[in-house]
């Protein structure tokens, strides 16, 4: 294919990666990006084996593994402390042929978009098969544009009108804490109708995140929301060691599975094509997926509009099945009935926990040789 321009709009980690696939593949990539810079923010990310290698096929596995931690085995309990199962994921890495890592996401933007060009303060209002429309009316004209604008997609609209993001009904708390809970540790407690979770960060750090009911957290102070002593460790201390201006809330919305992701050679990526619960945290690794498929899609000879339906057929059944089964372990960890849901926890062995992960991760998409 000759190299062709096209327009990204949404410089998150779709855009980016989206952009950086479009360049590896020969392409002129430019980003659009509404917010006025690359300034993001500050919560903790998992990226778990699938993501990591979707990075290492665009390049970028050196800069990941310089700020990233590993994440090397999760423990779920119940709010009183009470281990309820826990996973070896350096195992799960070693089987996947890559490692779980953790990273900060301000850390991540930084590597993703070195290199690339990316308009800030460029908001995108109209799409055509032409390219794009600018709030202030200017034309960015593209062969093809990548509608990676997250769960409140522009694009979409012109791809699919009329689907609308889903309210959860539930809200997550996120913070960054200045408190070290022990290299490689990851960690989950299950309460009734609400979770926390956390992960170590590099450089002796942590984050930390609670989920509820939204109407728990609404017109409520985040921290008293979450409340401290009603948690085992290491809440409690990564609460206390988290400045009240890291913490950001945010209400969880999902999209249903979509009739189709391309029109012509206007195609969805990332959350504006399949946003989830954050439960399973395969939101971000879908999306990088989805940059490594459309790398692979425009290699392959045919024409534009072929090539991003072929992305879009390599991609959408996997990413609708992360959709599912994300849902479905937001119903598990946030049930009100405890006891059969901690039984269940507690009963199944480690190793069949181990195998359903990576039957999950196994699912990708399979490269040339690979
Ligand atoms: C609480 C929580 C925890 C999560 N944890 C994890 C995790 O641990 N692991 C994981 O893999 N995933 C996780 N996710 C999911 C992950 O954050 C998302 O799936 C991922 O960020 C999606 O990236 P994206 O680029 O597709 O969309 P977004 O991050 O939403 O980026 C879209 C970009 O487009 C821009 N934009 C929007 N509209 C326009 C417009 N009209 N014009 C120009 N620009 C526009 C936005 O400003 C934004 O920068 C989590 C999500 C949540 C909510």
């Amino acid at each position: 294919m000759r190299p062709r321009r096209f327009v990204i709009v949404g410089g998150g980690i779709g855009g980016l990666c989206a952009a950086r696939a479009v360049a590896l593949a020969g392409h002129e990539a430019v980003v659009l990006e509404r917010s006025p810079s690359g300034a993001t923010l500050g919560a903790g990310l998992l990226l778990w084996p699938n993501a990591v290698r979707a990075l290492d096929a665009l390049g970028l596995g050196a800069p990941l593994r310089a700020i990233a931690a590993p994440a090397r085995r999760g423990t779920f309990r119940d709010s009183t402390g009470r281990t309820l199962s826990s996973v070896d994921l350096d195992a799960i890495g070693s089987r996947a042929g890559a490692p779980m890592l953790v990273v900060e996401r301000p850390a991540l933007h930084e590597i993703l978009a070195e290199g690339l060009t990316v308009r800030y303060d460029a908001a995108v209002s109209a799409v055509d098969q032409q390219g794009v429309i600018l709030a202030d009316g200017e034309r960015v004209q593209g062969d093809a544009v990548i509608g990676a604008d997250g769960i409140g997609s522009v694009v979409r609209e012109h791809v699919c009108p009329g689907a609308r993001p889903i309210d959860s009904g539930h809200t997550v708390i996120r913070g960054i804490a200045a408190h070290d809970i022990g290299a490689g540790d990851t960690f989950e407690a299950w309460g009734r109708g609400e979770i926390v979770g956390g992960a170590a960060l590099p450089g002796a750090r942590s984050y930390w995140f609670y989920e509820a009911r939204s109407e728990h957290v609404d017109g409520r102070d985040p921290l008293a929301a979450v409340g401290a002593e009603r948690w085992p460790a290491p809440m409690p201390a990564q609460l206390a060691a988290t400045p009240p201006e890291n913490v950001l809330v945010n209400r969880i919305l999902r999209l249903g599975p979509l009739p189709a992701w391309t029109r012509g050679t206007v195609a969805l990526l990332g959350d504006a094509a399949h946003a989830m619960e954050p439960n399973l945290g395969q939101g971000a690794a879908q999306s990088i997926e989805d940059a490594d498929a459309l790398l692979l899609a425009l290699r392959a000879d045919g024409d534009l509009a072929g090539a991003l339906a072929a992305y879009a057929a390599a991609r959408r059944r996997r990413a609708q099945m992360f959709q599912r089964e994300s849902s479905r372990f937001a119903r598990l960890a946030l049930s009100t009935h405890t006891g059969p849901r901690n039984l269940t926890m507690r009963m199944t062995p480690e190793a069949v926990r181990r195998r359903v992960m990576e039957r999950l991760l196994r699912r990708h998409a399979p490269r040339p040789g690979a």
